[in-house]
């Protein structure tokens, strides 16, 4: 016995984010914003409702979920709101193709939840870890360079999974950056003074949008979310679990600080073991370390590269 769905219709006929939700255009607690998510998920959830359109409602109402889960991105959304004529501003609301995996990609309602919870979790956990923290410009330093690893990450495991580019990939992996690059590279061939071509292309490092902490913590944890869901890949450990419950058991959390702490536990415990079943399957070397070293050898390839150009 299928309910009927209205909401289906409502969502796919909202003109904005914000009334995808049932929301009105203006600011709101993210608390609202989640309740309402949670409320409308469980009606249009292709689990739930046998709607022919639910599950394009679903990804609806997710995209916009994700876009107004943040103070900082419920700005953006009403300063693009306000000034639609700007060719220049970001197509946020740009309606996505279904191929692509989303931490909401699931096949019943369950797993759903499941992913919503974690998704909250991490949430909770980035926001006590890096909000509210005095040193401001450190850890939006910091956060960047979490968010240009996660990107890579997303890439590399998307690829291997033979998922389509995504809006979470770098942007500089992107079809239209490729495209570009061909561009500059036959530009380079006419132009009249050297290097007047590669003022055309954009520097990828510079991601203006994360130097803002609101929206930078935010793309980290739609990144992580989807590392740790889609697939079961956590950034601090550097490593992918075989299950949901091999993650629940070897993972210490979703925060770097967790990561740490169990780090310093564990050398401390090395002798004396005090769980049961001691995890200790990882690698020799220091997971963290090893990503910072990873991102010194990126910022290292970069230098390298404007050298060489
Ligand atoms: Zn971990």
């Amino acid at each position: 016995m299928a309910p009927a769905c209205d909401p289906v219709a409502a969502i796919l006929a909202a003109p904005h984010a914000f009334a995808r939700l049932e929301l009105p255009l203006a600011p709101v607690e993210v608390a609202t914003v989640r309740s309402h998510y949670r409320r409308l998920a469980l009606a249009v959830h292709p689990d739930k409702c046998k709607d022919a359109k639910a599950k394009e409602a679903f990804q609806a109402l997710s995209e916009a979920f994700e876009q107004l889960s943040s103070d900082a991105g419920q700005a953006q959304l009403l300063r693009a709101a306000g000034a639609t004529r700007s060719s220049r501003c970001r197509t946020a609301t740009a309606p996505q193709d279904d191929t692509k995996a989303h931490w909401w990609d699931t096949n019943t309602w369950e797993e759903f939840e499941q992913r919503l919870r974690h998704r909250e979790r991490a949430e909770a956990a980035l926001n006590k870890q890096y909000c509210g923290n005095l040193r401001v410009k450190f850890t939006t330093r910091k956060v960047r360079g979490y968010v240009f690893a996660a990107e890579r990450s997303v890439e590399h495991l998307d690829r291997q999974k033979g998922l389509p580019e995504s809006l979470l990939w770098p942007p500089e992996s992107t079809q239209a950056a490729r495209d570009l690059e061909e561009e500059v590279n036959r530009a380079r061939q006419t132009e009249l003074y050297p290097g007047q071509a590669n003022e055309m292309l954009p520097d990828y490092r510079e991601r203006l949008e994360l130097n803002d902490p609101g929206l930078a913590l935010q793309r980290l944890l739609e990144l992580m979310t989807h590392l740790r869901t889609v697939h079961l890949y956590c950034l601090y450990c550097g490593c992918t679990y075989d299950s949901g419950e091999d993650m629940e058991r070897n993972c210490p959390g979703v925060t770097e600080e967790e990561h740490d702490e169990a780090k310093s536990m564990g050398l401390r415990d090395s002798a004396t073991s005090t769980g049961a079943e001691a995890p200790e399957e990882q690698p020799g070397e220091d997971p963290l370390e090893t990503f910072m070293a990873s991102i010194d050898a990126e910022l290292q390839g970069q230098k390298k590269r404007k050298k060489h150009r």
